[in-house]
C-alpha cells in the first residue's frame, strides 16, 4: 500500500526514520512548522523555514519521499519580536511556490496575541488560496476548537482548504458539519488505531485525514501503515483505507 503522511515534524527525526518510512510505502510527507522554544526574534523562524523549504525536500528525495512544506507561526513558536519580518518571509515561499501550504498555525491558549497573529496568518494564506493547516491544543481542546472554529468562519475562507488537526473523536463531526477536513493525529496520549476505526464508522471517510505529528516527541514513523492494518483488519473496504491514509492528502493538499 501507499500512504501520505499529512502532519509531520520530520525535520526533527532521523535519515534512518525516514528511510524506514520509505520503505514501509510512505510516499509522502507533509512537512508543518514548528519551533519548540519560543523564538526571541524573527530570525529565528526565517531561518527555520529555509531549512524547511530548501534542505528537508531534497533529504527526503533521497529516500524517494515527496515533501509539501507548510510554513507558518505555531501558537507556541510565536517571536517575541519581528512577527511582521516572519509574515513577510512567509510571503515571499508563497510567492515562489517553495511553500504550499500555511501550518501548524492554530491557538494554544487563545491569547491575545495568539488570535492577532493567527488572524494575519489566514487572510495571507486566503490572499494566496492555499490549503491551511491548524493546531488544536492538548489542554481545554473543545473550548479552544470552538473559539479557532469562531475565527475561522468570521474569515470567510475555503473550508474545503482547511485541516483541523490534532481532532478528537467528538470534534470530528462537527468539522465536517462545515465541509472542513478532519485530521486525524493517532500517537501516544492523543488518538489510537482503535479511535481511527470507530471514527471512520461513524463519521465515514471523506475528508478524514491520518498523521502521525511526528517530532521528537513519542510518535511514530509507521504509523499510517499501523492504521491502514488496524483497518483492514477491521473490515474496512481497500478504497476506504487509501481514501484516509493517501487519497485525502493529495487531493486537499494537492499533492
Ligand atoms: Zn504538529
Amino acid at each position: 500500500m501507499r500512504f501520505v503522511d499529512s502532519h509531520t515534524h520530520i525535520y526533527l527525526r532521523s535519515f534512518q526514520d525516514i528511510e524506514t518510512m520509505s520503505a514501509a510505502g510512505i510516499e509522502g510527507v507533509v512537512v508543518c512548522s514548528y519551533f519548540p522554544v519560543k523564538p526571541i526574534g524573527p530570525s529565528t523562524l526565517v531561518d527555520l523555514h529555509r531549512w524547511l523549504t530548501e534542505l528537508e525536500p531534497e533529504r527526503l528525495k533521497k529516500c524517494g519521499i515527496s515533501a509539501l512544506v507548510a510554513v507558518g507561526i505555531h501558537p507556541r513558536s510565536i517571536p517575541s519580536t519581528g512577527v511582521r519580518e516572519v509574515l513577510d518571509h512567509i510571503s515571499s515561499l508563497f510567492d515562489s511556490g517553495k511553500a504550499l501550504a500555511l501550518g501548524e498555525v492554530g491557538l494554544e491558549t487563545a491569547s491575545n496575541e495568539e488570535e492577532k497573529v493567527l488572524l494575519r496568518q489566514i487572510s495571507l494564506a486566503k490572499t494566496y488560496d492555499l490549503p491551511m493547516i491548524f493546531h488544536t491544543p492538548r489542554q481545554n481542546k473543545a473550548q479552544i476548537f470552538d473559539r479557532l472554529l469562531k475565527l475561522i468562519k468570521g474569515q470567510k475562507v475555503d473550508m474545503t482548504k482547511v485541516i483541523i488537526d490534532h481532532l478528537t473523536a467528538d470534534l470530528v463531526a462537527r468539522v465536517r458539519e462545515l465541509n472542513a477536513n478532519a485530521g486525524i493525529t493517532v500517537q501516544p496520549g492523543k488518538m489510537t488505531e482503535k479511535d481511527v476505526v470507530s471514527i471512520v464508522a461513524s463519521a465515514g471517510v471523506e475528508g478524514v485525514l491520518i498523521n502521525s505529528d511526528l517530532s521528537n516527541q513519542p510518535s511514530d514513523p509507521l504509523t499510517l501503515p499501523k492504521v491502514a492494518r488496524a483497518l483492514s483488519e477491521a473490515g474496512t473496504s481497500k478504497a476506504d483505507v487509501e481514501k484516509v491514509t493517501y487519497f485525502n492528502a493529495k487531493k486537499i493538499l494537492k499533492f
